[in-house]
């Protein structure tokens, strides 16, 4: 695997000139806020540069500077630009099968391609990787990879989005990667233009109605497994008809339940309305890996966060296998 570092990356941007950036699926603050962050910069140094990813952006990010300008990729449709690329900067993902139906465009390009990530185990796919999994987001390791240019300066649309990049990444800087030099590069972004206020409440406290009452649908169901280490919440198909909701409402569900005393290990099973999909999303603290976990159901992730999904099975099914490979795992 070809490492680039911070420098070299720096200067290779810059030797570019029509760079496309993406993300992978169900893009989350950190796939937004950063993408957005190095788009802004590629704009100040003049780059010809288009953001294209699978799925939409989350409504809670579309306050975002810059967060019109993202394409959705439409696998009906032909990107002739495509073929003059002559750099592909993939963020926050390290298994191209994250980039569902534009991972052969990206395959067979002829562009340089760059990986820039902070989750571990990566994949070998592209040309070279930037990785740090020490790191809180990558919206942290584009701050960096920016910085090392004097000549741009970080304006307001790029500090408000790499902000929120290491908010929603970081838990509102409550996880364990958390340290001096995070906040000291919060300081600088706040430095310049970035508002903890509004960001924080645009991302937060703007969820829908319908949104909560599926939540508590969720909350009526919780279940605690294994001397009550485990807890689960359990969303069915009929839970999202009757709130009205969808997949794209289930961001911090499974992070509430870490609020319980006792629970080590917080998993959500959701059943996907209009597919045949049930979603997991695992969270942890200290050593239970998840990722281990959703490894067995061939997901991935970091070790106190991780997530799978699983195609054509029941719920039940699913959370008989879930139990088992936590018995497994952890408690054998
Ligand atoms: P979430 O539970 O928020 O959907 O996902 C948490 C983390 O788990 C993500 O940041 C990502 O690293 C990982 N993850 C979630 N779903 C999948 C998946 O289907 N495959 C892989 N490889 N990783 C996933
Ligand atoms: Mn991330």
């Amino acid at each position: 695997m070809n490492n680039i570092d911070f420098l070299s990356l720096n200067k290779l941007i810059l030797s570019c000139s029509n760079i496309l950036l993406t993300t992978h699926l169900n893009p989350d603050g950190d796939a937004i806020g950063s993408i957005l962050g190095l788009y802004h910069f590629l704009k100040l140094a003049n780059k010809n540069s288009r953001i294209v990813i699978s799925d939409p952006v989350p409504q809670n990010l579309k306050f975002l500077d810059g967060a019109s300008e993202i394409e959705i990729f439409d696998d009906n449709k032909n990107y002739p630009w495509f073929e003059s690329l002559d750099l592909i900067l993939i963020l926050d993902l390290n298994d191209v099968t994250r980039l569902k139906g534009l991972e052969k465009f990206i395959l067979k390009s002829n562009a340089k391609k760059v990986v820039i990530d902070h989750h571990i185990e990566p994949k070998e796919f592209a040309d070279f990787y930037l990785i740090d999994t020490e790191a809180s987001s990558t919206g942290e390791l584009i701050y960096k990879i920016i910085t090392q240019d004097k000549l741009h300066k970080i304006n307001k649309s790029i500090a408000e989005n790499l902000y929120a990049a290491i908010l929603t990444d970081s838990g509102s800087f409550r996880f364990p990667r958390t340290d001096e030099e995070v906040h000291l590069i919060i300081a600088e972004l706040i430095r310049n233009g970035a508002d903890p206020v509004k960001i924080y409440e645009e991302i937060y406290n703007k969820n829908s109605y319908n949104k909560i009452k599926l939540l508590g649908k969720g909350y009526s169901n919780l279940e605690l497994f294994f001397n009550n280490i485990f807890c689960l919440m359990t969303l069915k198909k009929e839970d999202f008809l009757t709130t009205k909701t969808d997949s794209s409402d289930l961001e911090n569900f499974v992070e509430s339940l870490m609020a319980i005393n006792g629970v080590k290990i917080g998993v959500l099973i959701a059943e996907i309305p209009d597919a045949n999909e049930i979603k997991i999303s695992l969270r942890s603290k200290g050593n239970y890996s998840v990722r281990d976990l959703a490894v067995k159901f061939n997901g991935g992730g970091h070790l106190n966060a991780a997530g799978a999904r699983v195609i054509n099975e029941s719920l039940e099914s699913v959370k008989k296998g879930l139990m088992k490979e936590t018995q497994n795992l952890f408690f054998f």
